[in-house]
C-alpha cells in the first residue's frame, strides 16, 4: 500500500477497541503494517478484518499486558518476523474503580500500575533496539490530564500516568542522541467504553469521537516529525 506511513511496521497496544483500534486503522490506511496487541482476539480478529477489506496489513497480537514476564520476547518475537520495528504507540490503559487512596481495591490498584505503567516499562526496555535501529524510530505514549491536575477519587489511574510521563520524559532525555523521537500525548476526553465507565451520566455524543485524534497520532509518527520529550494534548 502506498501512504504516508507505507513500509513501517507499527505495534499498536490496545488495538482491539477505542483509540488504539482507530490509530491502528488508520496507520494501516496509511501503509503501515500494524501489529494489533489486546487480550480481546475477537475484536483484534473484526479489526483485521476491516483492515484487509481495505487492503492494508495487520498482524494479531493477543497479549495480556498484566503478564508483564512474557513481555520480555516482545522485542526479539517482532525482530524475528519483521526485520524491525518503526512505530510504537503505548496506548493501553486501564481505568480501575474511582474511590478514595484509602479505600482502594489493592489487586485493582497493582492491576492499573502495571497494565498503564509497569508494562510500558518492560516494552519499553524489549522495543528500545528495535526502535533505535530504525531510521526514524517513533515512540508515542498515551497519558491523560489527571497525571497534572488535582484528581481525587482518580485513585491508581492518576497516579499511574503521572508516574508515566515521568518515565517517558527521562526515557526521551536519555534517547535524545539517537533518530528516536518519544513523545506523549493526551487525546482528552474521547468517546469511548474508558470515558463511558469514568463519566456514566455523559451523552457520548457530546464527546468528540477517537477518530478526531487521527491527524496527531499519524503526524508523529512520521519520519518529518522533529517534536522529542514533548506531552501534546489533542
Ligand atoms: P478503552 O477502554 O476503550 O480501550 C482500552 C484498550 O486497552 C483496549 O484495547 C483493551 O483491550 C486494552 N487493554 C486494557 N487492559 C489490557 C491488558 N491487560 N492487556 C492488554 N490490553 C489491555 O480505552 P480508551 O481507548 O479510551 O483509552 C486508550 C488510552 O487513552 C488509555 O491509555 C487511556 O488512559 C487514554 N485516555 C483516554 C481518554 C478518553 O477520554 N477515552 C482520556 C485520556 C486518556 P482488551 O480489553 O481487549 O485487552
Amino acid at each position: 500500500m502506498t501512504g504516508k506511513l507505507a513500509g513501517k511496521i507499527a505495534l499498536i497496544t490496545g488495538a482491539s477497541r477505542g483509540i488504539g483500534a482507530e490509530i491502528a486503522k488508520a496507520y494501516a490506511q496509511e501503509g503501515a503494517h500494524v501489529i494489533l496487541l489486546a487480550r480481546t482476539v475477537g475484536a483484534l480478529e473484526e479489526l483485521d478484518d476491516e483492515i484487509r477489506s481495505f487492503g492494508g496489513q495487520a498482524t494479531l497480537m493477543p497479549l495480556d499486558l498484566r503478564d508483564i514476564s512474557s513481555l520480555d520476547a516482545l522485542g526479539p518475537t517482532i525482530l524475528n518476523h519483521f526485520g524491525k520495528l518503526d512505530i510504537f504507540v503505548g496506548n493501553a490503559g486501564l481505568l480501575g474503580d474511582l474511590s478514595p487512596v484509602a479505600q482502594s481495591d489493592a489487586r485493582l490498584w497493582d492491576e492499573v500500575m502495571t497494565v498503564n505503567l509497569l508494562a510500558n516499562h518492560r516494552l519499553i526496555r524489549t522495543l528500545d533496539p528495535l526502535l533505535r535501529a530504525s531510521d526514524a524510530g517513533r515512540a508515542i505514549f498515551v497519558s491523560s490530564s489527571v497525571a497534572r491536575r488535582e484528581a481525587p477519587y482518580w485513585g491508581a489511574y492518576a497516579v499511574s500516568k503521572a508516574a508515566l510521563e515521568k518515565m517517558i520524559e527521562t526515557y526521551a532525555l536519555e534517547v535524545a542522541t539517537s533518530p528516536l523521537k518519544v513523545n506523549l500525548i493526551n487525546p482528552g476526553a474521547t468517546r469511548t467504553a474508558m470515558r463511558e465507565k469514568a463519566m456514566p451520566g455523559e451523552n457520548p455524543e457530546t464527546v468528540k469521537p477517537a477518530s478526531e485524534l487521527v491527524p496527531l497520532f499519524i503526524q508523529l509518527a512520521l519520519d518529518t516529525e522533529t517534536r522529542h520529550g514533548d506531552l501534546i494534548s489533542a
